[in-house]
């Protein structure tokens, strides 16, 4: 009845009663309309005695919500309700270092002060977080973080500027531990110690840490190696009397062999110096490779990078008394091959070499492999995150120990 008053009769008025007490009723009613049918008007004539009983009745159903009467308006159907808002979505991916470590029990959260969202992240390491804090449009925190006690990786955090919510966040997640694949110390398993490596070594020639952050805070770092090993090693006659014997180059890359030998890679070749590309930079000239000569100033140049991140070597004066020395070669090369600094642990990379210690530690392998393979995998993937958002996420771990 009340589906009649609300859908097919739309109106009705009291049209008359005539003599006999009979009721005339105009009834409009609105069927569904189908195409070329128009609602109809027909007045009805009851019978005196009957028309009480339909009014009656006709009233009491279509009175609810209307106050009654003959006369009802229909309900005003209520608003629909407001569409649920929606969290604007991050997504990135995250890459472990060595796909074996697989991408288990990670979880992502975006964090502004104490207030997170998080998500899971899917075996192909890809993650989607939903929340409201991008909203505002705000510089946020993206963690990715183990689950459970035991951390396989460093936690990664990095802090996404607004502009750069709606980009691919890849990021190359770096190990806790570090098992040794192939060269001298295969098969021996390491922590990974992040704070050790970025720790300053004081030394007579300068002070310098193991790896090097570049950059400024607001600036992309990278990983300072090569594109990629070998390194071509070529000898230089230019700007110096001193020459550089046959049986000086048999003795130098002699000296070398421990980095290919330690490393299990060959990271150094030898090249002549037309082989090797060179640029102009703001810096000077930029060798792709690494020129040696000797000079008695000793003059250390290394490697530098410019702002995309490429290598390049101005070359570097050894000692020409020291030219066949193994120990302070392989030091020298050590910065030149690998881009590091000296180390706080006891080394060939030590700010004073100890010529009575061993070429390499399997400690030293692994921060000059560790770097190589975060780079390569950088380059394969496009992202330049990686190393400094594990310093980042250690940083912050540290910080919740009591
Ligand atoms: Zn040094």
């Amino acid at each position: 009845m009340n589906k009649l008053c609300t859908n097919n009769l739309r109106k009705f008025r009291f049209y008359g009663i005539d003599g006999l007490g009979n009721l005339f009723l105009d009834i409009q009613i609105s069927r569904k309309k189908r195409e070329g049918e128009n609602s109809m008007s027909r007045p009805v004539r009851f019978l005196h005695g009957a028309w009480t009983i339909i009014l009656a009745s006709l009233a009491l159903s279509c009175s609810s919500g209307s106050g009654g009467g003959l006369e009802p308006s229909p309900p005003n159907p209520p608003p629909p309700p407001p569409p649920p808002p929606t969290a604007p979505l991050i997504s990135g991916k995250a890459i472990p270092l060595y796909p074996e470590m697989g991408t288990s029990n990670l979880l992502v959260y975006v964090r502004k002060g104490t207030n997170a969202d998080s998500s899971t992240v899917a075996s192909d390491g890809s993650w989607t977080v939903s929340s409201f804090l991008l909203r505002d449009e705000l510089d946020v925190e993206r963690l990715v973080d183990n689950r459970g006690s035991l951390r396989r990786f460093y936690p990664s955090l990095s802090v996404i500027h607004k502009e750069d919510y709606t980009r691919m966040d890849a990021c190359v997640l770096l190990p806790t531990k570090y098992t040794h694949r192939a060269g001298q110390f295969a098969g021996q398993t390491l922590d990974v110690g992040l704070a050790e490596v970025f720790t300053i070594a004081i030394g007579p020639m300068g002070n310098s840490s193991f790896w090097k952050r570049t950059g400024s805070a607001l600036q992309v770092y990278h990983t300072r190696t090569w594109k990629q090993p070998p390194v071509r090693i070529a000898f230089d006659h230019e700007g110096t009397k001193e020459r550089i014997s046959a049986q000086d180059s048999v003795v130098f890359f002699s000296n070398m062999e421990p980095i290919n030998h330690a490393t299990g890679r060959q990271y150094v070749v030898a090249a002549s110096k037309p082989d090797l590309n060179v640029r102009q930079t703001p810096d000077g000239l930029r060798w792709d490779g690494i020129l040696i000569r000797k000079d008695p100033m000793n003059s250390g140049f290394g490697i530098g990078d410019d702002d995309e991140g490429n290598i390049g070597s101005k070359g570097f004066g050894f000692r020409p008394d020291l030219f066949r020395h193994k120990h302070y070669t392989i030091h020298e090369m050590g910065h030149m091959v690998f881009g590091v600094g000296h180390s706080v642990w006891k080394s060939i990379m030590s700010p004073v070499i100890d010529e009575s210690g061993p070429m390499f530690t399997p400690k030293d392998v692994m921060y000059m492999n560790l770097l190589y393979d975060v780079a390569e995998v950088q380059r394969a993937t496009g992202t330049k995150c990686g190393i400094r958002e594990a310093d980042r996420g250690r940083l912050w771990m540290e910080s919740l120990r009591p």
